[in-house]
């Protein structure tokens, strides 16, 4: 048995996952979860909230039973064109996650917070920082360049790097499994819709084509950031409105998506109001399906041959109309959503096109714990 401590470190929270593995199968079992949980509130001027990271990583670890541990594996949201790969943590691979802090401002201190702190209280255990960027590094020099001036694109790391890459690794591979073919020969389009939301072509595996680029702000609509728009609203905003820059970042990665269209960022509050007769809630809903939509189709066209599209994280797990609505007309291309399998209330990596369908359209639960978890035994083992 092999014991593995998942750190998740946000700027404000820690999320933890103490998994027990069975020794020597990292791949697909299902590992015993000994203890999980989150601490919020991090930083704030609140009573009994943590005063920073280390004081609320200290009271965590200090609750768990961490003797015989194999391996800490942190998430670390931005590894740039650095890391392709999970890496065990030295002061090297410390100063490279720090160097990419300008690309990940609010996250990547935050993730070097919990592994200076977790190194401190924790020494001799091998920690490995897992990025959300390394999965992408598969794409084409043609699919991950913008088109803009060469020189300043190198210059200032211009360039689609890609995120949620762990979760649609380990959706890509267990929709695999469910369609009980080897992975090398599934094309699959993975759909995570979560509060933020991504898609991903995946070419056998390897990632081919993703809906997130320099940040997690462009492609789909999620639940507070506006995903896709014409660069000169920018431009608009700042020359015509007089917003400050700072204040536009805020309007689009905060005040967008979903709450920005219907005031509610929650899908599940979305559908509440749509029900209820909401228009704005109806405009919404319509915008976020036509743009999976528009990455449906566009992916597809990308990988030639689709197999399969996978719906996965906390809207496409729970949320049929979405799904529905997302590949509405499109069965000339082989895409149909059966009614039935759809709404069923079964949880687990299920199917729910009609039986024969060409393309296989599935509902995967996403884990990146795990996935986290058995990187990083990949990598120490
Ligand atoms: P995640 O970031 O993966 O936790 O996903 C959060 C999103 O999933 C939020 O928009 C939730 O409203 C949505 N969600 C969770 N459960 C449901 C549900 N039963 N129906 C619709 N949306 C849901």
């Amino acid at each position: 048995m092999t014991r593995v401590l998942v750190l998740n470190c946000g700027s404000s929270s820690v999320k933890y996952r103490l998994l027990d593995v069975p020794s020597g199968r990292v791949d697909e079992v299902e590992p015993a979860v000994v203890a999980s949980g989150t601490v919020e509130r991090i930083g704030e001027d609140a009573p009994g909230a943590p005063r920073d990271h280390a004081e609320a990583l200290a009271t965590v670890m200090a609750g768990l039973p961490l003797d015989g541990l194999t391996a800490v594996g942190h998430r670390v949201v931005h590894g740039g064109l650095t890391f392709t790969a999970p890496a065990i943590v030295d002061d090297t691979v410390i100063a490279a996650i720090r160097e990419l802090v300008p690309l990940a401002p609010l996250h990547n201190p935050a993730n070097l917070a919990g592994i200076e702190v977790a190194r401190a209280l924790l020494p001799g255990v091998p920690q490995v920082a897992v990025f959300d960027t390394a999965f992408h590094r598969t794409l084409s020099p043609a699919a991950s360049t913008y088109a803009i001036d060469a020189e300043t694109a190198t210059r200032y790391g211009i360039h689609r790097y890609g995120f949620h890459g762990t979760s649609h690794a380990i959706v890509s591979r267990r929709t695999a499994t469910l369609l009980d073919r080897p992975l090398a020969e599934v094309n699959t389009i993975t759909l995570h819709l979560g509060n933020g939301a991504s898609a991903c072509a995946v070419e056998g595996g390897r990632s081919v084509a993703t809906s997130m680029g320099l940040s997690p702000l462009e492609g789909l609509v999620m639940g507070t950031r506006s995903g896709d728009l014409d660069p000169t609203i920018i431009f608009h905003l700042h020359r015509v409105a007089g917003m400050p820059i700072d204040e536009i970042d805020d309007l689009l990665n905060r005040r967008s998506g979903l709450a920005g269209l219907a005031g509610v960022n929650d899908m599940r509050g979305l559908l509440a109001r749509r029900a209820g007769g909401d228009r704005a809630a109806a405009l919404a809903f319509e915008v976020y399906c036509r743009r999976i939509r528009s990455y449906v189709g566009a992916y597809y066209a990308e990988l030639g041959r689709l197999d399969a599209i996978t719906f996965t994280a906390g809207v496409g797990e729970n949320a049929p109309a979405v799904r529905a609505a997302a590949l509405a007309g499109l069965d000339r291309l082989g895409i149909e959503v059966d009614p039935v399998r759809n709404d069923t209330p079964e949880r687990g990596a299920r199917v729910i096109s009609p039986p024969g369908a060409p393309v296989a359209v599935c509902v995967v639960p996403t884990d990146e714990e795990w996935e986290i978890a058995s990187q990083t035994l990949g990598v120490v083992s």
